[in-house]
C-alpha cells in the first residue's frame, strides 16, 4: 500500500478574500489557542486508531486558512505532535502554506529549523489594485520580496498560487502576472481558474451588478496562454491546475497534492477536512466551535463517512487520474482494479474521442487540452 499523507488545517485569515468560500475566521488570540490544543488532541486520537502501518507518512501539509498567521512555537507543536505519534518518513515532504505579509527572517529560519521543506505562498495577481479588489491584505511587492526573503534562507522548493479570470482582469494582465511569476523561477505552480461561489462577497457583488461575471471565453484564453507560456519556460504541465520545473534527477510536483489524485490514503484533521481511508472518506465539522467542543469531549469531530463499495471507488478514481495531463495508464488500472475501462465506458467514451475531449496514446487515457477546459462535461460521467 502507498505511504499516507497528513493535511493540518488553520481556518484563520487576516481578512476574507471576496471569492473565499473556505471555513475561515479572522484570527481570535483565546479561540486561536483552544482550536490548536484541539488539533494536538486530533493528532494523538487518529494516530491512536491507526494500526501501525497505516501510521506511516511521508507527506505533512499545514493549509488553510493561513498557516503562517499562527506564531511559528505552534507549528513546532504540531509537528512534534506528528513525529511523536505517526512513522514520519525520514525524507517526507513537509509543506506550509504562507501568506507573503507574514514573512520575515524569524519566521522563515524558525521554518527551516523545523524541517519544513515546502513552501506554498499564495500570490493570486501581481497588480496591486486587483489585489485590493479581491481583498488580499499584500502587495505585489511584498509578494515578489517574500521569495527573495525564502531563497535567502535556502528554501529550494517553492510553490506559487494565481488566479485565472479576475473580475474584469485582461488578457494582458494575465500575461503581466504570468511573466511577474516567471521571474521568480518558483519550482511549482498552482494556478486556478476563479469558481464564484454562492455565499462569498463577489458572488454577492456580481448579483448586484457591481462587478461583472468574469467571460469564459476569455478564462479560455487564459488557461491557453497559461499552459503555453509555462510549458514554452520549461515546466511540466503535470495535473489540470499545476505545473511543475523538472530535471533528469527529480520533480518538484506537489508530493502530497498527488496523493489525491492517485487513490492513496490521507489523513485530513482539522475543522472542516477531509481524509480518505480504508475505502471510506470521511469529513469533520465544518464549525470551528463544534469542532473544538467535539475534539475536547471525544477526541474526534467526524461529521460524515461515506464508505465506497468497488464501483464507486472505481469511478472516483478514473475522474481523479484524468486530472493528471498523463492520464491513465489503461493496462496498469486494469491490473489494479481487475476492471477495463474502455470496455466498461465504450458508449460515453467513443462520443468523447470522437469530439477530441479524451484521447488514447501510448496506453494512456487522457483528456485533451479542449478536454481540460470542458472537464465538468467528462467528469460528469463518474458522478
Ligand atoms: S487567504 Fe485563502 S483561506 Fe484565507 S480568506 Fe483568502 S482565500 Fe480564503
Amino acid at each position: 500500500m502507498s505511504v499516507a499523507g497528513l493535511y493540518l488545517h488553520i481556518p484563520f485569515c487576516h481578512s476574507k478574500c471576496t471569492y473565499c468560500s473556505f471555513i475561515t475566521g479572522s484570527y481570535e488570540d483565546l479561540l486561536v489557542q483552544r482550536y490548536l490544543s484541539a488539533l494536538l488532541r486530533e493528532i494523538t486520537t487518529t494516530a491512536n486508531l491507526l494500526s501501525p502501518s497505516a501510521r506511516k507518512i511521508d507527506t505533512i501539509y499545514f493549509g488553510g486558512g493561513t498557516p503562517s498567521i499562527i506564531a511559528p512555537d505552534w507549528i513546532e507543536r504540531l509537528l512534534n505532535a506528528c513525529y511523536q505519534h505517526f512513522s514520519v518518513d525520514a525524507k517526507a515532504e513537509i509543506t506550509i502554506e504562507i501568506n507573503p505579509a507574514d514573512i520575515n527572517p524569524e519566521r522563515l529560519n524558525y521554518y527551516r529549523s523545523l524541517g519544513i521543506n515546502r513552501i506554498s505562498v499564495g500570490i493570486q495577481s501581481f497588480i496591486d489594485a486587483q489585489l485590493k479588489e479581491i481583498g488580499r491584505d499584500h502587495s505585489a511587492q511584498q509578494a515578489k520580496q517574500a521569495i527573495v526573503e525564502l531563497r535567502k534562507v535556502g528554501f529550494n522548493n517553492i510553490s506559487l498560487d494565481l488566479i485565472a479570470g479576475l473580475p474584469n482582469q485582461t488578457l494582458e494582465q494575465w500575461d503581466y502576472n504570468l511573466s511577474n511569476a516567471l521571474e521568480l523561477e518558483p519550482e511549482h505552480l498552482s494556478i486556478y481558474l476563479l469558481e464564484i461561489k454562492e455565499g462569498t462577497t463577489l458572488y454577492a457583488q456580481i448579483r448586484s451588478g457591481r462587478l461583472e461575471k468574469p467571460d469564459e471565453d476569455l478564462a479560455a484564453e487564459m488557461y491557453d496562454k497559461l499552459v503555453n507560456k509555462l510549458v514554452g519556460n520549461g515546466y511540466q504541465h503535470y495535473e489540470i491546475s499545476n505545473f511543475a520545473k523538472v530535471d533528469s534527477q527529480t520533480h518538484f510536483y506537489s508530493r502530497h497534492n498527488t496523493k489525491y489524485w492517485l487513490d492513496v490514503p490521507y489523513y485530513g484533521l482539522g475543522v472542516s477536512a477531509h481524509s480518505y481511508q480504508d475505502q471510506a472518506r470521511y469529513s469533520n465539522v465544518k464549525s470551528t466551535h463544534t469542532y473544538i467542543e467535539k475534539i475536547e469531549n471525544s477526541g474526534q469531530a467526524i461529521a460524515e463517512r461515506i464508505p465506497l463499495d468497488n464501483a464507486e471507488q472505481i469511478r472516483e478514481s478514473i475522474m481523479l487520474r484524468l486530472r493528471l495531463i498523463e492520464g491513465i495508464n489503461l493496462e496498469e488500472f486494469q491490473t489494479r482494479y481487475n476492471f477495463d475501462i474502455m470496455a466498461n465506458y465504450k458508449e460515453a467514451f467513443s462520443e468523447l474521442l470522437e469530439n477530441k475531449l479524451l484521447e488514447i496514446a501510448n496506453g494512456y487515457l487522457r483528456l485533451t487540452r479542449q478536454g481540460i477546459l470542458f472537464s465538468n462535461e467528462v467528469f460528469v460521467l463518474f458522478v
